[in-house]
């Protein structure tokens, strides 16, 4: 993509106690700062800032995200930076949940800000924090275009057979249920990544991609658009993740309120974020679980079996939706950090023509790569993900062309 500026772009990943930054030149995919604030709204917050080898850390209670943007704002202006005169072509936000109305980067305005905030309903955990981090950038930054990148978008168009739940179509209409998927800014960049690693056009590639961080999904891709994919119309569904369940069968949650008196709330943050890999085994974070399951504990090796078994289910599923694959692709932490996941997520499926070099999977290069022999009939890759600077080159590219 010729995005004909070198113009600097700012992307915010506003969560609900934090706010993750970059601001980097899209075109050349340069990064100039990168940073993260934590602990928003709770007695010792703090922000890290990394630039030009140099890393920074402060510690002080963050009141709200508004106070949160104005700390980073300070950070580049004592690393020599003024961002009110950086020449900023656009801040991108990444909004996990676009609904039915947004399916393309979109400048944001006074309605498209009400909106996204409307559909806070469908993401109570997450769409009240992107309004507030856009709210702060606008106060901040007033001349800058505001382009929010939605989570959903790529899923947009997902056959009506994958995206439809099999519950009362009038109820399903009224509460927009549907499956909407998330992730999508990785699926994207990953699966045109893969086109390009290949040198195939994406429209001539079956892939399925893994994107396994703590959050985790699964995409089926045909000729460049999913067709089906792990997430549905929340974060919540399909893999077994850091501290969310997926699936699950739906009557473990009135069984729960009935039977445990939890009430909804409570199993709403049960299934959050107490849960998946935490839930099994005590710890969220893929490196410690495998620490835990080195020293034999029993819990945290059920815990890892679980997470292969349903990656392995929804491998399964993919291969026969898609008539057959080209390519099967792992990203974020997990995916292009831990070759046993790789491995046992494909062991056995030579008569599938999937099969993992195994020198080739534990090289540590942080490229794309290829970790199947270079004969067997499916390609097996891992590719980084990048979801900054796909942010950054979307908001671009729409700023530049209005
Ligand atoms: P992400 O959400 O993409 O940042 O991924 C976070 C997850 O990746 C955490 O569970 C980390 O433990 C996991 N991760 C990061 N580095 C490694 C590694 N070297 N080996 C295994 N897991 C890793």
């Amino acid at each position: 993509m010729d995005l004909g500026t070198d113009d600097p772009v700012l992307v915010l990943n506003s969560g609900s106690s934090s706010i993750k930054y970059q601001l980097l030149h899209p075109r050349t995919s340069e990064v100039v700062a990168a940073g993260i604030v934590e602990r928003i709204g709770e007695p010792e917050g703090g922000i890290e800032h990394r630039t030009g080898g140099q890393r920074i850390e402060q510690r002080e209670p963050i009141a709200d995200h508004s106070a949160g943007l104005r700390l980073v704002f300070e950070m580049f202006a004592r690393t020599g930076r003024d961002l009110t005169r950086a020449g900023l072509r656009a801040v991108g936000h990444r909004v996990v949940h676009g609904g039915e109305v947004f399916y393309r980067p979109t400048l944001i305005d006074d309605e498209v800000l009400a909106t996204i905030d409307e559909l806070s309903v469908l993401a109570p955990l997450h769409n009240p924090a992107n309004v507030a981090g856009i709210r702060s950038a606008r106060a901040l930054l007033p001349g800058v275009p505001q382009v929010a990148v939605f989570d959903t978008a790529f899923f947009h168009g997902l056959p009506a057979a994958a995206k439809t739940y099999a519950i009362d179509a009038k109820v399903a209409a009224a509460h927009g249920i549907r499956r909407y998927g998330f992730h999508g800014t990785s699926h994207e960049y990953v699966s045109g990544q893969v086109a390009q690693f290949l040198g195939r056009e994406p429209a001539q590639l079956n892939q399925i991609v893994f994107h396994l961080g703590n959050g985790a999904s699964a995409s089926a891709i045909r000729g460049g658009r999913p067709i089906d994919t792990s997430m549905g119309l929340t974060p919540l569904e399909g893999l077994v993740m850091g501290t969310r369940s997926g699936d699950l069968d739906p009557g473990i949650v009135p069984h729960l309120m009935r039977s445990a008196g939890l009430d909804i709330d409570a199993v709403d943050a049960l299934l959050n974020r107490d849960s998946g890999l935490k839930g099994l085994s005590g710890v969220n974070d893929f490196r410690a679980l495998q620490e835990l399951i080195d020293a034999g504990d029993p819990a945290a090796r059920l815990a890892y079996d679980v997470y292969i078994h349903r990656l392995r289910h929804y491998l399964g599923a993919y291969l026969i939706d898609l008539g057959g694959v080209d390519v099967l692709t792992f990203t974020a932490g997990v995916g292009e950090n831990s070759p046993a996941v790789r491995a046992d997520a494909l062991a056995g499926l030579q008569r599938f023509g999937i099969a993992v070099d195994p020198v080739r999977n534990v090289a540590k290069d942080r490229v794309a790569r290829r970790i199947s022999p270079d004969d067997a009939p499916v390609a097996v890759l891992v590719v980084p993900t990048n979801e900054e600077l796909a942010i950054a080159r979307a908001a671009l590219a729409l700023v530049i062309q209005d």
